[in-house]
């Protein structure tokens, strides 16, 4: 059985980023990144692809590409854990044993929830920016549609990026609204939630959209079904069922844990890695830490709270090989750039308990209204700041850390 010093679960945002921000401070670290995929993704940019702004590719990059220098890379899915022997399974039947291990296989997205879906995703109306594949066709609907219904769709609970599926829908009505159809679409948010956004403070400019928009607000709406070749939806309501007729639907699908994760000793009881709020440490297993979507940690999982995750991991992992104990902690910052209109952005900054936690002065950009920066903030910098900040674990670019001593 080989041995590494750390093991590294997954090379996406937070398994890349905690990879380059440990070998920043230590090159030498015999690390090992466990990755199936031969491509990495920006999702974020995802919303942009949906609404035209950005072309797919640059979305994407080789996954040898954003590997750290001086990492290895298995290319392999772990399956399980046993973490009483310090041993992650993987699946050709092999194991590798860590000193440390970290854990960011992101979240599961769980399209089989909806009866009827994947059999249409990508026809008929259908579509969702929670796809590489699929984003283009969400933009190439809303271009080609001018009367009729769109339907956009939120699961519970968690999802990532939380506003995801509200920008979708923003950007698709400022199209129809610059052509000007949107007199002409018949648009509705159906929203398993019983709020707009969790937290209170961009409520109230986000219902000015709804407004402006003339959306149809429909919360505790669950879609539970689709029709792709009828082209009807299917929703649980407080009501009852409900079944919808629409021209377009955009899904985004229900979200949990992933399997090896929930059935493994790592879990905690929703099936995320039961670590620590604040160190981002596992509560049972010492040399065990998490980061990213995969975490139990109760902030927004978003690529933003990975910007913050992946040093606080990096150095309270290196204390802990030390010996010592971890030494910093995470304030639970997410954030959620609500693409409100083609130019505009909101940018949701939050911590936990939805703490606000902008990083620029109000008079810069009020996070709580639209602004032109925060547009170029979201087109133009975090993409950079992703690809050559982040994922290069250059923290000057992304978030210094404060140890607790200091
Ligand atoms: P991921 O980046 O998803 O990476 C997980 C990796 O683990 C993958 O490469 C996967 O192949 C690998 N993996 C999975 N299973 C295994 C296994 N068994 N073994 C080994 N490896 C495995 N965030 C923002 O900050 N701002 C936004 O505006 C924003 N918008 C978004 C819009 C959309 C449409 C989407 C889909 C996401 C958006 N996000 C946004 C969220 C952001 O992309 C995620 O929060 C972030 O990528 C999480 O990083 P992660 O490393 O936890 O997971």
């Amino acid at each position: 059985v080989k041995h590494h010093q750390i093991v590294i679960i997954g090379g996406g945002a937070g398994g890349i980023a905690v990879a380059a921000s440990l070998l920043k401070r230590r090159p030498k670290l015999d690390i090992v990144i466990v990755e199936p995929r031969d491509e990495h993704f920006y999702q974020p940019g995802w919303t942009m692809v949906g609404a035209g702004v950005f072309n797919a590719p640059v979305t994407r990059r080789t996954m040898a590409s954003v590997m750290p220098d001086g990492v290895s890379w298995i290319r392999q899915s772990a399956t399980s854990f046993d973490p009483d022997n310090n041993a992650v399974m993987l699946e050709d039947g092999t194991a590798v044993e860590y000193t440390l291990l970290i854990v960011a296989p992101g979240i599961k997205l769980d399209w089989a929830q909806i009866k009827g879906l994947e059999e249409t995703l990508g026809h008929n109306g259908v579509t969702s920016n929670y796809r590489y594949d699929l984003a283009p066709y969400t933009y190439e609907l809303v271009s080609g549609l001018k009367e009729g219904r769109a339907i956009f769709t939120q699961p519970p609970m968690p999802i990532k990026c939380a506003g995801a599926p509200q920008k979708a829908m923003y950007l698709s009505c400022d199209v129809w609204r610059s052509a000007g159809v949107l007199p002409n679409i018949d648009v509705e948010f159906c929203n398993a939630g019983g709020v707009l956004f969790g937290v209170e403070a961009y409520v109230p400019v986000l219902m000015e959209y709804v407004d402006r928009y003339g959306i149809k607000l429909k919360l505790g709406s669950r879609l539970v079904a689709v029709d792709g070749p009828n082209q009807s939806a299917t929703f649980e309501t407080a009501e009852g069922t409900v079944t919808r007729q629409f021209d377009m639907l955009h899904v985004v699908p229900p979200q949990v844990a992933p399997d090896f994760i929930r059935e493994s000793p790592l879990a905690n009881a929703a099936g995320f890695v039961d670590v620590d709020d604040l160190t981002l440490r596992h509560n049972r297993y010492a040399n065990i830490f998490a980061l990213g979507d995969a975490g139990g940690m109760p902030n927004a999982k978003t690529a933003a709270a990975v910007r913050k995750q992946a040093p606080i991991v990096a150095v309270n992992a290196l204390a802990v090989l030390d010996g010592a104990g971890p030494v910093s902690d995470y304030d639970g910052y997410g954030s959620c750039p609500l693409t409100v209109e083609r130019g505009k952005v909101v940018l949701a900054e939050f911590g936990y308990g939805g703490k606000l936690l902008p990083s620029f002065p109000k008079w810069l950009i009020d996070g709580t209204r639209p602004r032109r920066l925060a547009w170029l903030l979201k087109t133009e910098v975090l993409p950079w700041v992703y690809w050559n900040g982040m994922l290069k674990g250059r923290e000057w670019l992304v978030s210094p850390v404060r140890n607790h001593e200091a």
